[in-house]
């Protein structure tokens, strides 16, 4: 950060991320906000316009990823009319099956479990959502501000008192360059985090405030997904499909999903599990080995490639949230990790927390005290709702799955005939970087490698390009290594650089040394698609993700 004079803004809200979580925040203040004037006020001088969301990418919705299958009963609660006023629906769910795969095959089960049935909900593209709930928000009377991120928390002793946005205009040694503009300090009575999976102000903030005490450690997914155009007749609009199985190890949690979102577009991906033992995991390259599958094959030939992206997709459920208030401060979302990693879904979670914290602001700004006492009553509130109800049937699904995919399916069935307690009431967990094995202990060789044929595979490279991810190059590099001799040496003997692998992105290469005498890493930080993998999975913690250049990043449409 460069020491300049700041502009400071005063805001009663400021929300940091204008995904499902802080729209529906926004919204519902506003919302909230509305009705109380139209009763006559009373004393709080309140306003919608001093709700400010901030947003990292240049348009709302761009950096936001899912499959997607939306539960709307959040949304209904939120915009009851929400068809009449036009929400982006690409087809409600007409049909679903789940699928286990082996290399050369595939076994439909009978019947769907559960938890997986997904009648009454709607497949959507998240971007399109977003830009229509901010849309919703906008009307309201609160203001966004895309293409600011959120580069620092703001404190007063340990109470958060607003964040500050990313400075523009710095070159990559963090020199101004003639555009530089200093970020501005936007001082708040509340700052709502909600900057989705592994946000790097929440993390920051959960670690200065010990909010992660007596909590599991948040374990991560990611999950890789790509748009196809196909011809008509390969499957149907509103078709759901999950897979298990190949081409994940029996180690491994994850799955496949095709999802049709029209007659000839569909969404396809796969999603792992971030605490995969061997440190030569790709989940790229594991996707790409999924789209061979003959029978996954057959639904893709003659189609076209038209989209790709990545996300980390926080899993760890219950007993992984955080304490969701502090002084000034609530966590909302996938930040906070509110999400059921059984049913493979977040936004409608995401969604009622934030709007839980909207009531809770408000009665907040009602009284103007916003100590972690009164915002602790967003505590309260989601542990007295339908989502710590849902949460709880689920509390220890993820971490029944550590000992791997099968001993998962036990534990997963133990649960769900208990209410989701299983074998005990609540399953310890590590964090996903401590599951890596060096490569010394490692035993059989090394995940197959998919060569790709750039029409039904394709290296990252190309994928990439189908994010349209753009970054300004001449800035300080957003992707922070605390020591790059640990890279160049002990990395390379005890992991084989697993960034190299685990990056979706084709960020981290090692290239030889000018002087012939090894290789060294070379960090290619305009690719990265925000994913935040690194800043999770690498076994050494020594990479830091913090948000580049507002506007920069993948511009996902569609996904
Ligand atoms: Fe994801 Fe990190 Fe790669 Fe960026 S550099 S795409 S955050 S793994």
């Amino acid at each position: 950060m460069v020491d300049r004079a700041r502009e400071i803004l005063d805001a009663d809200v400021l929300i940091v991320g204008a995904g499902p979580a802080g729209l529906a925040c926004a919204l519902r203040l506003t919302q909230l906000i509305r009705e109380h004037q139209e009763k006559g006020g009373g004393s709080a001088p309140l306003s919608p316009g001093n709700i400010y969301v901030l947003e990292k990418a240049g348009e709302i919705g761009a950096h936001l990823l899912s499959g997607a299958v939306l539960d709307p009963r959040a949304l209904q609660e939120l915009v009851p009319d929400f068809e009449a006023r036009g929400m982006p629906i690409e087809s409600p769910v007409i049909d679903d099956a789940v699928y286990l795969l082996t290399s050369g095959g595939q076994w439909k089960l009978p019947v769907n479990p559960p938890f997986l049935r997904n009648h009454g909900n709607f497949l959507i593209s998240l971007n399109k959502f977003a830009k229509w709930m901010a849309v919703q928000a906008e009307r309201g009377g609160a203001s966004l501000f895309p293409g600011f991120a959120g580069a620092e928390v703001l404190y007063e002793g340990d109470r958060v008192v607003g964040a500050r946005t990313d400075d523009k205009g710095l070159d990559r040694n963090g020199r101004p360059k003639p555009n530089f503009q200093p970020g501005y300090d936007i001082h708040a009575k509340v700052t709502v985090f909600a900057e989705g999976s592994r946000g790097s102000l929440t993390k920051e903030l959960v670690r200065r405030l010990g909010l992660d005490r007596g909590r599991n450690p948040q374990n991560y997914s990611l999950g890789v997904k790509e748009l196809w155009e196909i011809p008509p007749g390969r499957i149907e609009r509103g078709t759901v499909i999950h897979t298990a199985g190949w081409p994940l190890s029996s180690r491994q949690f994850g799955g496949g999903f095709i999802y049709g979102l029209t007659d000839t577009l569909v969404a396809i991906g796969l999603v792992a599990g971030l605490d995969a033992p061997d440190p030569r995991f790709d989940v790229h390259n594991a996707f790409q080995q999924f789209k061979t599958h003959p029978w996954v094959k057959s639904r893709l030939e003659g189609g076209q490639m038209v989209r790709y992206g990545a996300k980390s997709i926080p899993e760890g459920g219950y007993f992984a949230i955080p304490h969701t208030a502090a002084d000034g401060a609530i966590l909302i979302g996938d930040a906070a990790g509110f999400l059921n990693s059984r049913r493979l879904k977040g936004i409608h979670l995401a969604m009622k927390s934030g709007a839980m914290a909207a009531e809770t602001i408000f009665d907040a700004l009602l009284k103007s005290e916003f100590s972690a006492a009164t915002l602790g009553q967003f505590e309260n509130r989601w542990r007295e709702s339908w989502v710590r109800d849902e949460l709880w049937k689920v509390r220890n699904y993820r971490q029944g799955f550590e000992r791997g995919f099968w001993p998962g399916v036990m534990h997963a069935g133990l649960q769900l005939v208990t209410g989701g307690r299983g074998l005990r009431a609540r399953y310890a967990s590590r964090p996903d970087h401590e599951h890596m094995r060096r490569l010394a202990e490692l035993d059989g060789g090394s995940p197959p490698k998919v060569k790709p044929d750039g029409r039904l595979t394709f290296d990252k490279l190309s994928d990439v390009y189908h994010s349209a991810t753009r970054h300004e190059e001449d800035q300080p590099c957003h992707l922070r290594i605390a020591d790059f001799d640990i890279c160049n040496g002990r990395c390379v003997a005890e992991y084989g650089n697993p960034c190299q692998y685990f990056c979706p992105a084709a960020v981290y290469e090692m290239e030889p040394k000018p002087d012939g005498t090894g290789k060294r890493l070379k960090v290619n930080a305009s690719n990265c698609v925000h994913c935040k993998t690194c800043d999770i999975a690498d076994p050494y913690q020594i990479i830091t993700w913090v948000p580049p250049e507002g506007g920069g990043g993948p511009r996902y449409d569609g996904m």
